[in-house]
């Protein structure tokens, strides 16, 4: 599917490519020992390295290594057994080296591949062109005076890894579905948390516009930051917009850096490329290249757990499910494992409409994850087990769900107490049946003259007379056999 926008004079087309810098799930920095844990009282996990003293050498830490490894296996890609760290040089408050350590010439890791799970249940692959190791800066602190800034490096040296994907992104769908699959392939991985809210992953966003059906890319703008999926959709929105208005204008997009205001909803020049950095890269002397064994990498692969692709091909296969339905299921972790619970030993397809439908709603409604669900998944199976064995019918078993919710009470201690058990009592159902019918002697009429279609008018009744409790399938069969 192509995202096209209809222009004054021609039709456009959208092309996107994402830097996503996502924080390496380790407990100590990249090249030392201190701390990365999130929120701690500023520049407390700082050692002489993340403050870049006079005589410091940087050391590589072997878990971030791995890390590394480990995604670029996730995104099914290259592991390049040598990889160079170089010197990125820039000066800025909150980078007291002068310089960030970062990979330029040759990355960890090499080309891979990210499928997108569109809205419309379809996929389509994206490229990725790389994954590099880099050290995070700190933060600058604009609001603590009112007219000074402060500095702090608890984040400094922090070990990043910028993940560079091909320009193949072609609407901000696509960006949104880009950003959800890392974040949920990080996450099974365990190499990254993926909380956008607290930094541990953001994004450069480059956006350009062609006319439809041109081969060439034209001039891009960087968006710099973005720090929501949400954001990085509206940010190319937003600017694929501005660039088509000035090429309907006359004009020519410039190749710059812009920064993304999501209050105003504008983007806005950072700075053009007449003042772009020279970083004057080189390979860092304190560092040797970074060499890998087969073996090494062979031994992380065999750590891999099942990933989201392969997860929703087998509840495809095994389930039967849809693959919207399976793709939203194995989207967490957490909602898989939970979906897995409840699909054994019942309808993997009804267990998927319970998640997806009522249990969704309900944590959306609260605001919470689903690790912090109301209700368990062994509840919840418990439920089903009701569901399964007729105690309950399931419109009954929608109210019990709703009373588990808010009371916190077991399935079968609710059913119990409210007297909620189905009616399967064949004379009790009749005797309500016949009530309905001697009450109603127009629709009785109607039926017989032809119309089927009030036969369902007949069973809500019917349900209506016996409190939900009546099970549907013998109502339905006994009222059309007494209609006869
Ligand atoms: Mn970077």
């Amino acid at each position: 599917m192509s995202y096209i926008i209809e222009g004054e004079t021609g039709d456009w087309e959208i092309v996107v490519g994402l830097e996503v810098h996502a924080q390496i799930l380790s407990e100590s920095k990249l090249f030392s020992g201190s701390e990365t844990s999130f929120g701690a009282e500023p520049n407390t996990h700082v050692s002489l390295v993340d403050a870049a003293m006079p005589g410091m050498l940087p050391v590589i830490n072997k878990y971030c290594v791995e890390q590394s490894v480990r995604t670029g296996l996730g995104l099914n890609a290259k592991i390049n057994l040598t990889s160079v760290f170089d010197r990125k040089n820039y000066f800025y408050a909150d980078l007291p080296q002068g310089y960030q350590i970062s990979q330029l010439y040759h990355p960890i890791v090499g080309e891979g591949t990210v499928i997108l799970d569109l809205e419309d249940g379809t996929t389509r692959e994206v490229g990725v062109e790389r994954l590099h190791m880099e050290q995070d800066a700190g933060k600058s602190m604009h609001d603590q005076d009112p007219k000074r800034s402060f500095i702090d490096l608890n984040r400094s040296g922090t070990g990043l890894m910028e993940i560079v994907s091909r320009p193949d992104l072609r609407s901000p769908e696509d960006v949104g579905a880009y950003l959800r699959k890392l974040r949920s392939i990080v996450r099974y991985l365990g190499t990254c948390d993926g909380n956008m809210d607290e930094g541990s992953m953001r994004c450069d966003v480059n956006v350009s516009v062609r006319r439809v059906g041109e081969a060439k890319l034209r001039n891009r703008a960087e968006v710099k930051n973005v720090n929501s999926v949400r954001f990085a959709m509206q940010a190319v929105e937003i600017e694929a917009r501005r660039q088509i208005d000035v090429y309907e204008d006359g004009g020519e997009v410039v190749q710059e850096t812009r920064l993304f205001d999501s209050v105003i909803g504008e983007t806005r020049s950072m700075r053009s490329k007449e003042y772009a950095h020279d970083y004057r890269y080189f390979p860092d002397p304190d560092l040797l290249p970074l060499e890998l064994t087969q073996e090494y990498v062979d031994n992380i692969k065999a750590t891999i757990p099942e990933l989201p692709d392969a997860r929703k091909d087998r509840y495809m296969d095994n389930f039967g499910l849809s693959s919207y339905d399976a793709g939203v299921l194995v989207a967490e972790c957490d909602t898989a494992q939970y979906y897995e619970k409840l699909a054994k030993g019942h309808d993997p397809k009804l267990a998927a409409n319970w998640v997806i439908s009522n249990l969704f709603a309900v944590l959306k409604e609260k605001s919470v994850g689903i690790a912090e669900s109301p209700v368990s998944a062994e509840s919840l199976s418990k439920l089903l087990d009701l569901l399964k064995d007729d105690t309950i019918s399931s419109r009954i078993a929608k109210d019990v769900f709703e009373i588990m919710v808010n009371e916190g009470k077991e399935a079968d201690v609710i059913v119990e107490e409210k007297g909620l058990k189905q009616i399967t009592d064949s004379e009790a159902i009749e005797a309500a049946i016949d009530e309905v019918i001697s009450k109603s002697p127009e629709q009785v009429l109607q039926y017989k003259s032809g119309n089927e279609k009030i036969a369902g008018w007949f069973v809500g009744q019917v349900m209506k007379a016996t409190q939900g409790k009546a099970n549907p399938p013998l109502v339905n069969q006994m009222l059309r056999d007494k209609l006869k």
